[in-house]
């Protein structure tokens, strides 16, 4: 039997924040002391390069809210049952309490700790926060998963995610702190070399940043945003990803500001309620089809001839921003610099890549993995079967973009361009330059060199493309 009045031990993951947190409220409201922990555990040691990173900057940010409340955030190295295990001997906790996670890998890692821990007389306990509504919860008309947007949109739109909860005051500590190790000698940021401090500078890590990136996003630009956040070079959309997928700020206080700005009349405050739905979309496919994140989810692209190979030349001119194509080299390299990419560059850097190269998704979505400090396991995934047409409700994969015409369309005077390009510019901005400063030295890459020709005819590569699609629809 566990004693009522034992530490619970918080373990935070992907919910490093103290405002909505339904587990630390309710640990908090328990009257029990409350640990909050956090694990360089086999989920951490899986993350690219740059999620890494920016994971580091977020639980600096989380201990230093948790010491302003006078707790404290205990780090532990090591594999996240045994590690648990140990902090639950030494602290006589008698519950560990986390935030729901549903990649495949999280699943996996919480069964495995859910049934260690219970196993020894622990109480594991999960709880909602990571997304509007449990992927369980929204269900089609014959009680199932969804698989198109719309209805599930449809379907989201009416359910009520309930108030956000406030922080809590000051959680009881127990008697005695844990030992903790020292979050700089995790080396989070081993992994970056000489782009680490570039892409550091551009991160807006912690929950009073988020929260105050939503607001001013609220207050200055939800107006315009259904058209603004189409402009690569426009400041037009909330650049909230790389905070909501750590959990600086829940959905739901998005969604709840979505919502009253709705009700002020705000023209783009729709849109942006379906952005966020489409997080919670993509959560809800990689719930319901793990396979989504690894596999073509339409069993039928398994014969199409995309290139699996990572290592050629043409692959590495467009991890490189070297292709010759302006808007795909400015976004590759905004990527590089910055940690995040704009959406529709991604959609059109994703396009070229699955389709006028005919590389499969995956080369793709790994180097996505090493280089957004915004990486979410399912949004990266189900965009790019939805760029590459092999996932559910995804674009059709004779629906190319035409690099020349977004260009012409949402980048027209070439100012985003010209933000990322350095190459051919008498007096390129910082950004462009910040490029050479970030790369590895071995791709011996500098802003004086000529920019390079196109690596492939787009005409050409679009015409294979569909040549290729074609032949595939006729054998299956
Ligand atoms: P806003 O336009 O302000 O939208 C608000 C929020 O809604 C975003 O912060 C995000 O959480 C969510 N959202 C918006 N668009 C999408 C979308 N298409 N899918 C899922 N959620 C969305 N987003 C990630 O968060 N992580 C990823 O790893 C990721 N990989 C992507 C890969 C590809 C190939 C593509 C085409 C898109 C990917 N996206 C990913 C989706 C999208 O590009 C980003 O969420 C968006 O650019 C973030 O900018 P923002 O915060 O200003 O978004």
């Amino acid at each position: 039997m566990t004693d009522p009045r034992s530490p619970i031990l918080l373990w935070f993951r992907r919910d490093l924040r103290l405002a909505d947190h339904p587990a630390l409220h309710a640990a908090a409201a328990s009257g029990r002391p409350v640990i909050p922990v956090a694990l360089c555990d086999e989920g951490v040691e899986a993350l690219g390069a740059a999620p890494r990173q920016r994971l580091g900057l977020s639980l600096a940010e989380l201990a230093r809210s948790l010491e302003s409340l006078g707790s404290r955030l205990i780090l532990r190295r090591g594999p996240a049952l045994d590690t648990l295990r140990a902090l639950v001997a030494e602290t006589g906790a008698g519950a560990v309490w986390w935030t729901r996670l549903h990649d495949p890998l999280s699943r996996h890692r919480d069964d495995a700790v859910t049934d260690g821990l219970t196993g020894q007389g622990t109480e594991a306990r999960a709880f909602p926060g990571h997304l509007l509504h449990e992927p369980e919860a929204v269900r089609t008309g014959a009680g199932g998963p969804f698989r198109i947007y719309g209805p599930f949109f449809k379907a989201l739109r009416a359910r009520d995610p309930g108030e956000p909860l406030p922080a809590p005051q000051r959680p009881p500590a127990p008697d005695r702190w844990p030992a903790s190790d020292r979050l700089p000698d995790w080396r989070l940021d081993a992994a970056m070399n000489r782009g680490g401090p570039i892409v550091a500078a551009w991160q807006h890590p912690g929950e009073a940043r988020a929260r105050d990136r939503l607001d001013r996003f609220i207050a200055e630009r939800i107006g315009g945003y259904a058209t603004a956040r189409d402009y690569p070079s426009q400041d037009g959309s909330s650049r909230l990803s790389e905070n909501l997928t750590l959990g600086e700020i829940s959905p739901r206080a998005c969604w709840h500001a979505g919502l009253s700005a709705l009700e002020r009349g705000e023209a783009g405050a729709e849109q942006f309620l379906k952005e966020v739905a489409w997080r919670d979309f993509s959560h809800h496919l990689l719930f319901h089809s793990p396979g989504i994140a690894t596999d073509h989810w339409r069993p039928e692209w398994r014969t199409f001839p995309w290139s699996r190979d990572a290592d050629t030349p043409l692959v590495q001119a467009w991890q490189r921003g070297r292709t010759g194509i302006r808007l795909v080299d400015a976004a590759m390299r905004e990527m590089y610099v910055t940690g995040r990419m704009h959406n529709r560059a991604r959609m059109i850097a994703a396009s070229l890549l699955t389709k006028h190269m005919m590389v499969d998704w995956r080369v793709g979505l790994k180097w996505f993995e090493d280089c957004l400090t915004d990486w979410d396991p399912a949004s990266n995934a189900v965009n790019w079967q939805w760029v590459a047409g092999s996932g559910p409700d995804a674009s059709p994969f004779f629906r190319i973009f035409s690099p020349e015409a977004q260009s012409k369309s949402y980048d027209r005077q070439g100012l985003y361009e010209r933000t990322w390009i350095a190459e051919g510019q008498a007096a390129p901005p910082a950004t462009a330059l910040a490029y050479f400063d970030a790369i590895p030295r071995s791709w011996r890459m500098s802003p004086r060199e000529a920019y390079p020709e196109p690596v492939l005819d787009l005409a050409a590569g679009r015409a294979a493309a569909l040549a290729a699609f074609r032949a595939r629809r006729e054998s299956s």
